[in-house]
């Protein structure tokens, strides 16, 4: 692989992580392109943030980060918390997918969540 081939490639992938931690590559919609995840489509201007319904992707989006993971605020975001404090366990398992890219980086997040079959999953 070229580096600029691979550069395309890490940016997908980050592309395919939702802001809020969620793994959107291993979900259909996204794969047969009926759904454009969390974040596709909005720096090409075939979608419109301001439109958007999710307050966590207008917030990350606008602000210009890949995810909530690049935010220094996130310890006292009420958006992102009340998200993750909501019942159930997904929500749980896209807080951890936040802090691990914060530990780790995205390379690292990447490299596990490739093996998920849904959009979290386990790590080592
Ligand atoms: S809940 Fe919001 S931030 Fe999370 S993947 Fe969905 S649109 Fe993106
Ligand atoms: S302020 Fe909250 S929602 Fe906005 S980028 Fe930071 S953590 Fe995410």
């Amino acid at each position: 692989m070229n580096v600029t081939i691979a550069l395309k490639a890490k940016i997908m992938s980050i592309k395919e992580i939702g802001c809020c931690g969620a793994y959107c590559k291993t979900c259909k919609p996204f794969n047969t392109g009926t759904c454009k995840g969390c974040k596709l489509g909005y720096d090409t201007g075939e979608r419109d943030l301001s439109k958007a319904r999710c307050k966590i992707k207008v917030c990350c989006i606008g602000r210009g980060y890949d995810s909530c993971a690049d935010c220094s605020e996130i310890e006292i975001c009420s958006v992102i918390n009340e998200f993750y404090d909501k019942n159930g366990y997904k929500y749980g398992k896209y807080r951890q997918a936040i802090e691990f890219i914060r530990e780790n980086g995205y390379e690292e997040f990447l490299k596990i969540a490739d093996n998920w079959t849904n959009a979290y999953g386990k790590y080592k």
